[in-house]
């Protein structure tokens, strides 16, 4: 364990955000970072618990715990070793993960959690800085091929756990880089993708091949993969969006997250002028539908490209508005809590955000709100239906189902 009276005596100390009128006029990461000792720490608060719940909540299994002991204690190098034993690429997850873990946190029944998520990048990027990372191909091959497609998160760490294995792996990648949703879809202010560029560097001293600009089915036939590799791995699919049907949803000016956010992120990337970029929120009123991390970083994307206003509507609020007095609300530690989010992205000025539930009718120049009731999924459908002709412009009306 690491200090056993840690957390009754350190606070919840957070690293917090570059200051809000600096970081909306640039795209660069928007998180600090806590010096050493304060790290530390921080570590100090966890209490080792006897069933870590935040380790149950973790997705890639971290051994928080663990690693919270060895970073109190100064061993950077150690911790690193842990953090590394679950998860590929702690970089991406400490700077990007919704950290589910730090929710489930037991010191979260009645105080404030423990920095998990913070602590994961810290110990990471010390790792990096210290050198201690280093590219560790496989001491053998097994002489086995395989073929990965899709360089998003999923395939790159498919990639990694294959070729550490000793299999040679070839990554496909449609687009022009590797990185998938991390480059294309993740904002720059969360995560620089010198940050993606640098685990690739590591990957391909490691023996991975990556083959980007490849389209799996129209530059290389299925037939010619299996004809090649021994085994195939399809990690792709991240940029499927979800839509709503409904009458008018084929108006301009409504489009998926993955088609607004990637062009800002090659806009940054010197690929295409803002000028040029096709989906500009410069000057519109934005509405952004679902208060998750995408819709989140669609927040932050608007308001950097200095949309005029931008409103954001989240479904979950109201779920605890109607039942939060009865036995059917469901949301008690160790789950994620349905409590009102505010991101680093909704601090920052213009942006509005709903705190119940809405679902909406878009039209081209307005919008009618409809209220409905989450619980009831055929009266939900029932109210989502796109009005094309009684709004006036600009026109923000509530109305009751
Ligand atoms: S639940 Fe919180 S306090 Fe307990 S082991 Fe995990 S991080 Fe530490």
């Amino acid at each position: 364990m690491a200090d056993v009276s840690g957390f009754l005596k350190i606070k919840r100390k957070e690293a917090g955000n570059r200051p809000l009128n600096e970081r909306i006029c640039d795209h660069s990461e928007v998180e600090q970072v806590l010096n050493s000792e304060d790290r530390m720490l921080q570590a100090s608060r966890c209490m080792d618990c006897g069933i870590p719940f935040c380790h149950w909540s973790c997705p890639v299994d971290n051994l928080i715990p663990e690693w919270n002991d060895l970073l109190y204690k100064g061993d950077w190098k150690a911790a690193y070793l842990r953090l590394a034993a679950t998860n590929n690429f702690p970089e991406f997850t400490g700077r990007i993960c919704p950290a589910s873990c730090e929710h489930a946190c037991v010191l979260n029944i009645n105080q404030e959690p423990v920095t998990i998520r913070e602590n994961e990048v810290a110990i990471v990027e010390k790792a990096f800085s210290e050198g201690y990372i280093k590219p560790q191909p496989p001491k053998t091959r097994t002489g086995k091929k395989v073929a990965v497609i899709g360089s998003g998160p999923a395939g790159l760490a498919a990639s990694d756990l294959l070729n550490k294995s000793g299999h040679l792996v070839t990554l496909f990648e449609k687009d022009d880089k590797a990185g998938g949703l991390l480059r294309y879809g993740i904002p720059d202010f969360k995560l620089s993708k010198a940050t993606i560029d640098r685990r690739l560097d590591l990957m391909v001293k490691e023996g991975l091949i990556i083959n980007t600009g490849i389209n799996i089915g129209k530059d290389i036939s299925c037939k010619e993969l299996l004809e090649e590799f021994d085994a195939i791995c399809i990690a792709i699919g991240a940029t499927h969006p979800r839509d709503l049907v409904a009458e008018g949803r084929d108006l301009k000016g409504i489009h998926f997250a993955m088609e607004f956010l990637p062009l800002q992120n090659r806009v940054n990337a010197g690929q295409i002028v803002a000028s040029a970029n096709p989906i500009n929120a410069d000057g519109k009123k934005v509405l952004v539908i679902g208060g998750g991390d995408t819709g989140s970083d669609c927040v932050g994307t608007s308001i950097r490209q200095k949309a005029e206003s931008v409103t954001q509507i989240e479904i979950i609020a109201v779920f605890i508005r109607l039942f939060i007095s009865s036995e059917q609300v469901d949301n008690f530690l160790p789950r994620s809590s349905l409590i009102f989010f505010v991101f680093h992205q909704h601090s920052q000025c213009i942006a509005k955000v709903k705190k119940y539930g809405l679902y909406v009718i878009i039209h081209l120049i307005g919008l009618v709100l409809l209220e409905t009731n989450i619980n009831q999924p055929n009266e939900l459908c029932s109210a989502i239906c796109f009005s094309r002709n009684s709004i006036e412009d600009g026109d923000i009306e509530q109305v009751k189902d």
